[in-house]
């Protein structure tokens, strides 16, 4: 059995429209009834008609639900109630309502309730209705972790580096795998993974304490503190009215219909101004004929966000085969066309690393100024590896950690280990033009995600020994003045 549920907005545009409106939807449901031969419905919303009244809308719903045998649920509980009000004309009514088939209606939910939510900026109240069905038989979709962001703005920062530096004085530390020279050892490869890996847990049961998550793409980019604030004065404001008895006169209620008012004014200004500051930056592109800035801050507000990933590429349909495709595609990247020229470089490369030069070098420590410098080099706001850990977690961890990361970072270097996690990258396909053919795998390049700590580990190397590196002369991407 489907249940349907149909959400209604029947406004405030002339009751006539509310006749004309409710008979597409009422066609709509019908086609899927057969569609689906049996299907519960719900509707819910506004009906901009109160229920019990003589006029001939309510007539037309009563009617509607007789003849589709729907049950038309009380909202509230008698009396006065109203979702509709209107502060400044004083006007109020109750014109909300959920319709519903019979067999979701029981003795114990014959009534919506209506919710008087202080941070509720709209002129109707919300109606929440509970209904028992059955759990669907196929696996609910949780949200998957990769949706879930970090949000480090709302964080408790100096609470993030306090816990932070508790959890890491409790790791053991590993004192003969960080004493040992290293050459050549790799008795204490095991030590330094499970070293590795603590220090990693200590940065997420940090943030799990201090910094809340949330879905990607959920807030407003425009959203503020001050907004935050209001919100709450709003939320405060509709407590102190609704612990004195909603009164629709005197001075708590004015009160609260004032700071409502300046909440909901605080977010249309914000957006708006939201919207000029893009328009500047738009003309001030233009002005400078930069198209490129012109088209990626356009790209960021209308495209980023509204590209749902393909459900079909090259002839493939269905997530599982499409990440297949995906995963053939970037594997053969991967793959050496020419087995003989893989181990010919790997000669190469072992021949080199067994040259006696008659110079030993001494392995340098990694020192907090070193780990300092590149740390500030770390890009914040971009995503994580696949181990979770994002630059924030670092930047922001302080210096306990850096010093942590001095410790396992020398010992890699003296062992030439690098923890499991630095093998694992995330490939991420994106589409090379947003308005190209998404089936296409030609239309696709891969980014790979890997692990921040890895990236901070590079930066250390080239801070180290960036003199003695080079690029290869036909690697033209990342490289200054070639990419
Ligand atoms: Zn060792």
């Amino acid at each position: 059995m489907s249940l349907l549920t149909v959400s209604i907005c029947l406004g405030a545009t002339g009751r006539l429209t509310m006749l004309l409106n409710i008979k597409p939807q009422l066609a709509v449901c019908i086609v899927l009834s057969i569609d689906m031969w049996v299907v519960l419905f719900l509707f819910g919303g506004d009906f901009n008609v109160s229920k019990g009244c003589s006029n001939i809308c309510c007539k037309f719903v009563g009617n509607f639900c007789e003849a589709n045998n729907i049950a038309w649920l009380d909202s509230g509980d008698g009396g006065d109630s109203y979702t509709y009000h209107s502060d400044v004309n004083c006007h109020y009514s109750l014109i909300d309502y959920f319709l519903s088939s019979h067999e979701l209606v029981m003795e114990e939910n014959r009534t919506a309730s209506i919710l008087v939510d202080g941070d509720n900026t709209s002129d109707h109240l919300a109606i929440m209705w509970h209904i028992n069905v059955a759990r669907p038989t196929t696996k609910a979709r949780s949200l998957p972790e990769s949706r879930l962001k970090l949000d480090w703005n709302r964080g408790d920062i100096a609470a993030y580096r306090s816990v932070l530096s508790s959890h890491l004085s409790d790791i053991t530390l590993p004192t003969d795998a960080l004493n040992c020279s290293g050459s050549c050892c790799v008795d204490h490869f095991p030590q330094l993974e499970s070293y590795y890996t603590s220090v990693i847990a200590s940065l997420h049961s940090a943030t799990k304490l201090t910094v809340p998550t949330v879905k990607a793409g959920f807030h407003k980019h425009w959203w503020t503190p001050e907004l935050d604030e209001l919100k709450q004065q709003c939320i405060d404001a509709t407590e102190l009215w609704k612990a004195n008895g909603k009164p629709r006169s005197g001075e708590i209620n004015s009160n609260r219909v004032r700071i409502k008012l300046r909440y909901k004014n605080a977010i249309k200004e914000a957006a708006c101004s939201s919207d000029k500051a893009f328009n500047d930056t738009l003309y001030e592109h233009l002005c400078k004929k930069d198209t490129v800035g012109f088209w990626k801050s356009w790209r960021k507000r209308f495209c980023s966000n509204n590209l749902k990933p393909t459900s079909i590429l090259n002839g493939k349909v269905g997530e599982h085969n499409v990440r297949k495709q995906f995963t053939d595609h970037f594997q053969a990247v991967f793959t050496p066309n020419n087995s003989t020229a893989e181990n010919s470089y790997k000669e190469e490369v072992n021949r080199m690393l067994n040259l006696d030069t008659g110079e030993k070098l001494p392995v340098p420590f990694i020192n907090l100024e070193c780990v300092e410098t590149c740390v500030s080099r770390l890009k914040c706001n971009k995503a994580a590896g696949c181990d979770g850990i994002m630059s924030e977690h670092i930047v922001y961890g302080g210096k306990d950690l850096l010093v942590h990361l001095c410790l396992v970072f020398s010992a890699f270097l003296r062992h030439c280990f690098v923890p499991a996690d630095f093998c694992v990258g995330l490939i991420i396909p994106l589409l090379k033009n947003r308005h190209g053919d998404a089936s296409q795998l030609n239309m696709y390049r891969g980014i790979t995600l890997s692990s921040t700590l890895s990236k901070l580990f590079e930066y250390v190397m080239l801070e180290l020994f960036g003199n003695s590196l080079q690029s290869d002369s036909l690697q033209y991407g990342f490289n200054k003045k070639l990419s």
